[in-house]
């Protein structure tokens, strides 16, 4: 972070947090540099990027581009970090820790209720590497320190609040505990955004997020990155974004940057659009039941209310026949769209079947399967309540629901 974003609020670095005005131009909004190659005037330069003298200098873009820089500094600046890597995509992004800490031999500790990329990834991939994943329910601190106890724990990794139960998992407590077995802790804190949460101050070492949602936020850029002290995320980029290729395009990068200024006034309207709709649908004949963490019924509000400012737009809620219903949302939503993805400012609805999340999720023991299924039962609709009138939110849900 830079010394004079120190003090400042969220707003005022949202805005202008890795900008100044073009020294040349004088340009007062940033410019998009898509330049692959830049002009070098030191002839004695080398020709690796493990070679360079100068590791900030610009000499080619998947090493290192201006405006993705800005997006970087941006983001660490959020997030209280010392540095941010960012990538072409939020599974490039958690890809890239996972390649660049883990080893043959090495054991992950991961939250068994995790975006299901990611849960595909490190079940199907990582254990072909030889890395030893172990799902544990981190809501329930005792039984992650149960796993994280034995021997060779490198990280542990968790989502907060959990694609898609909105499970949350205490981050200062698993930071402690990854800490005295001698791990390190990365929170996947997309579903809270810097807004809500900096894992980071509650002793986090890294910080994964799909800038795709909440970040970007206008649903027509995906991005990712990491963030954590600057010695790793150096060798994190020179390992992966460097190596591995998955780099973010100076475009993307600056449309997220375009959405990042005003994420501290997205999140708040979200927030308050999703509290409207919960309590609407709460209160909804058809709806048996609604998670959202602002919500006193949440399992774990207590937690919700100590670790997150801002309780975010993502909700979930349950009805009977519940295919039959995703059928009738589908067709009959009208301001709603039935699509996956989230934390864009159209608000967006999909049905999730537990018996088909199971199959692209980690492979759950009978009773962290019973746990998943008190959550959610037979499926649950996910909605990302976006930031139209959340009047005309519940008026859609109720014809819809009809
Ligand atoms: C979407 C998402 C990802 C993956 O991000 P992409 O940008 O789609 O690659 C990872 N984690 C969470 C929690 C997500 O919601």
């Amino acid at each position: 972070m830079h010394r004079e974003d120190k003090g400042r609020g969220l707003r005022t670095r949202s805005i202008h947090a890795g900008e100044r005005p073009d020294p040349v131009t004088k340009a007062s909004a940033p410019n998009i540099v898509m330049s692959t190659t830049f002009a070098v005037e030191d002839a004695s330069g080398g020709f690796s990027a493990l070679e360079m003298a100068d590791k900030d200098a610009f000499v080619y873009t998947r090493w290192a581009n201006p405006t993705v820089r800005q997006l970087e500094e941006k983001l660490a600046s959020l997030e209280n970090a010392e540095a941010c890597v960012a990538f072409g995509s939020g599974m490039a992004a958690a890809a890239a820790l996972f390649f660049r800490l883990l080893s043959a031999g090495d054991r992950l500790v991961i939250s068994d209720v995790a975006y299901a990329g990611v849960a595909e990834l490190v079940r199907d991939t990582l254990t072909r590497l030889r890395i030893e994943v172990v799902p544990v329910d981190s809501s329930d601190l005792d039984e992650l320190r149960g796993a994280v106890r034995a021997r060779r724990t490198r990280l542990v990794y968790v989502e907060t609040p959990a694609n898609p139960i909105l499970r949350l998992t205490d981050i200062a407590g698993a930071a402690r505990i990854a800490h005295e077995a001698g791990a390190e802790l990365a929170v996947d804190s997309t579903f809270a955004t810097p807004v809500a949460t900096r894992p980071i101050d509650l002793g986090a070492d890294y910080v994964v997020h799909s800038l795709t949602k909440y970040i970007g936020g206008h649903g027509d850029a995906v991005g990712g990155a990491v963030l954590g002290r600057a010695e790793p995320l150096a060798d994190l980029r020179q390992d992966t974004a460097i190596h591995l290729g998955g780099v973010l395009s100076p475009f993307n990068a600056w449309l997220i940057m375009r959405g990042m200024a005003t994420l501290p006034l997205r999140m708040a309207a979200h927030a308050d659009g999703a509290m409207r709709v919960a309590r609407f649908l709460q209160d909804h004949p058809k709806v048996m039941s609604v998670c959202y963490p602002g919500l006193p019924s949440h399992p774990q509000y207590d937690l919700a209310r100590r670790q997150m400012a801002n309780f975010a737009g993502m909700l979930t809620f349950r009805t009977a026949e519940p295919l039959r219903v995703a059928q009738q949302l589908a067709d009959r939503l009208r301001i709603i769209h039935y699509a996956v993805s989230l934390g864009h400012h159209r608000s967006l609805i999909y049905y999730l079947a537990t018996d088909e999340l199971q199959k692209s999720s980690f492979r759950l023991d009978a009773e962290h399967l019973a746990r998943y299924r008190k959550a959610a039962g037979e499926g649950i609709f996910r909605l990302s309540v976006g930031l139209e009138d959340p009047e005309d939110l519940c008026a859609d849900l109720d014809q819809a629901l009809a």
